[in-house]
């Protein structure tokens, strides 16, 4: 664990719901643990990665929503901006870039956790789904926004540090090994995603035992300290 400063507060943006349970649900707990508040933007509904049955749109909305609100549940988080978003569809505008940066100024975190907007390898159509992307952009662009006191109305707000996940270059493993059951009840909450409760387990497990030798289970950050150089602190 890295970054223990001023104000305890952390944002984490995905673009789906169970994004974050699945990329940094271990983490989060440690941050819990070290008494920081959480906050989670989830831009799209999520509706289209409905994997059980075949239901009515409404319906795997509310689903979705549901799911995460419980997930949010289990974990303490503080409070949950959904930006209703057509799953599959995200689109970089400034737009959601001015959402994000507005919840930015709002609960003024000191950590933001996003996708990395670095990893273009396109290795995996589902890690580098399309609203991965765009919401790794704008989460990245919205840090700047917030910090300018001229775009946006309200205070500005320097975040101090990105936690990126889903990237291809991590420079920190964080471990999970004592969080491993709680994160695995993180993912369970999202139920419409997967049939099979063991195999989910299992898989999830294989690849976090994966990623370093050093610990048994971990998640896998980028992180990058934000600075601005020639400026002081709140001037
Ligand atoms: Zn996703």
């Amino acid at each position: 664990m890295t970054g223990i400063t001023q104000n305890k507060v952390l944002l984490a943006i995905s673009a789906h719901p169970d994004d974050i349970e699945f990329a940094a649900g271990g983490t989060m707990f440690n941050f819990k643990k070290l008494g920081y508040d959480i906050y989670f933007i989830v831009a799209t509904n999520g509706e289209n990665g409905f994997k059980i049955d075949h239901k009515p749109r409404s319906v795997r909305v509310k689903t979705r929503h549901n799911e995460q609100l419980k997930a949010a549940k289990i974990l303490g988080v503080k409070k949950v901006f959904f930006l209703n978003y057509r799953d599959c569809y995200l689109k970089y505008d400034d737009n959601l870039r001015e959402q994000i940066a507005l919840i930015i100024k709002k609960v003024k975190p000191e950590i933001i956790f996003s996708f990395d907007p670095a990893n273009k390898s396109f290795e995996s159509i589902n890690l580098l789904h399309r609203d991965h992307r765009v919401i790794a952009e704008a989460a990245f662009d919205a840090v700047f926004a917030a910090r300018n006191r001229y775009l946006l109305p309200g205070e500005a707000h320097s975040v101090k540090k990105l936690w990126f996940f889903g990237c291809d270059k991590p420079n920190h493993y964080e471990n999970i090994t004592s969080n491993i059951n709680n994160k695995i009840k993180l993912i369970e909450a999202h139920r419409s995603q997967f049939s099979d409760h063991k195999s989910m387990n299992d898989w999830v497990k294989t690849h976090l035992s994966q990623y370093t030798k050093k610990y048994k289970y971990s998640e896998k950050f980028r992180i990058v300290t934000v600075t601005q150089p020639f400026v002081k602190e709140g001037v």
